[in-house]
Parts: structure tokens; C-alpha cells; sequence
């Protein structure tokens, strides 16, 4: 699969701000954040879509949600709760295609999302 802003990041290619890193995920502030807390989880293992996860790659995804549910119990915000989000292509409004779950809390989200 070709490059992604993502590998370059995963590489300290390109700036961001990491907060969760181990041996599988990496974890950073969105650039642009679409409520108060905004963090990316992605797998280290890259793949494009959630449309291109193979079966043996299930952990990865799992990998993610663990990590996203760790750091909201780490900062605080569990109990209050949190949105996890993975966009897949065009209508899912994907933009960066290697995978990755938006941790999104601070505020009341509203349902559905647009
Ligand atoms: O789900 P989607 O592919 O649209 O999400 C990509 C996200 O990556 C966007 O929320 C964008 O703000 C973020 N991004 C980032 N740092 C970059 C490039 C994109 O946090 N260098």
C-alpha cells in the first residue's frame, strides 16, 4: 500500500502529539479537533480501509479500542463517556487511508452525526 501522513508519523517523519505508544498502537492529538479531547489510535501495522482488514488482523482493531478505553479511564472521562469512530472511505468521510479509531470526548455529542 502506498505511504500515508500516518507512516510518517508512526516514523517521526512529521510532527504530532503522541500521547499512547506501545509495540502495536500509537495514539496523538487530531490536528483538527472536533471536540475538546480529540485523540487517533492507529495501528502500527498498516492497512488502508477497515474494508482491507484480513481476519488475522482482527487483534488490531481490538488493540485500538483497548488502548482508546484505557486513556479515557486514564484522564477521567469514562464515566461521563466518549465517542469511538472509524470512518471508512468516501461516505464515511475517510481522508487518511491507513486505520485508525477517533477517541472523541469533553462535550454532549449529538446523534446521528452528520
Ligand atoms: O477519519 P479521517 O480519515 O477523516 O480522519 C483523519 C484525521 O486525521 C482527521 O481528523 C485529521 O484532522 C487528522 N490528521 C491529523 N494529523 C495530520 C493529518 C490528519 O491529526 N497530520
Amino acid at each position: 500500500m502506498s505511504d500515508t501522513i500516518f507512516a510518517k508519523i508512526i516514523r517521526r517523519e512529521i510532527p504530532a502529539q503522541i500521547v499512547y505508544e506501545d509495540e502495536h498502537v500509537l495514539a496523538f492529538k487530531d490536528i483538527h479537533p472536533q471536540a475538546p479531547v480529540h485523540v487517533l489510535f492507529i495501528p502500527k501495522q498498516a492497512v488502508a480501509t477497515l474494508n482491507d482488514l484480513a481476519d488475522d488482523q482482527a487483534e488490531l482493531v481490538g488493540r485500538l479500542a483497548l488502548a482508546a478505553a484505557r486513556y479515557a479511564k486514564q484522564e477521567g472521562f469514562a464515566e461521563r463517556g466518549y465517542r469511538t469512530v472509524m470512518n471508512c472511505n468516501a461516505d464515511g468521510g475517510q481522508t487518511v487511508f491507513h486505520i485508525h479509531l477517533h477517541l472523541l470526548a469533553g462535550r454532549s455529542l449529538s446523534w446521528p452525526p452528520g
